[in-house]
């Protein structure tokens, strides 16, 4: 049986801890990104052919190279099992800097690490409030929910990603006109 009255309680814990990171100011943006967060672009394979996301069964999704065997465990929805493709030994690095989301494309690896953990801290909170509220019955829904916990997935993966040795810098990306600008 839920304890209506316990997760009010947890409701408004929740809803205090986001608003001691946004009075600390260390909320960088909740603008995450306009691209589909349903989908992630999968990295190559290590014998160079591309992967493709399946389903596999009616409740899951595979990533799997085109051209081997090679297989990510299945998951519950396609991000996922995307994440899971990419994050294996068996595929070519991802790299942070052609994330569509969270603002993190001219950034060192440091800088975007640092903001990337700021944000997770804030969609996790979003997340649990959310689910929090539906099993409530207010007026959340389940596509927010799903939708804010796709870009805590996917920050989270990308906190993984920059773990890894990046490649180096592109020259492009050094000349960018968008670098002057930032601070
Ligand atoms: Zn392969």
């Amino acid at each position: 049986m839920s304890d209506k009255a316990a997760v009010y309680r947890s409701l408004v814990s929740v809803i205090k801890q986001i608003g001691v990171l946004e009075e600390r100011n260390l909320v960088p943006t909740r603008i995450y990104g306009e691209s589909d967060n349903r989908f992630l672009t999968l990295s190559s394979c290590l014998c160079g052919a591309p992967a493709v996301v399946e389903k596999s069964d009616t409740q899951h999704y595979t990533s799997h190279c085109t051209g081997c065997s090679t297989a990510a465990a299945p998951s519950t929805t396609a991000l996922e099992a995307a994440i899971a493709w990419n994050l294996s030994p068996n595929t070519n690095r991802a790299d942070y800097r052609s994330s569509p989301w969270f603002g993190i494309v001219h950034l060192t690896p440091a800088a975007a690490w640092y903001r990337l953990r700021l944000i997770e801290a804030d969609l996790n909170l979003r997340v649990q409030r959310v689910r929090l509220e539906l099993e409530l019955g207010q007026q959340a829904t389940w596509a927010h929910y799903r939708k804010l916990r796709n870009y805590w997935l996917l920050c989270r993966y990308l906190i993984e990603v920059i773990q890894l040795p990046q490649p180096p810098l592109h020259s492009k990306s050094l000349t960018h006109p968008r670098e002057a600008t930032t601070k």
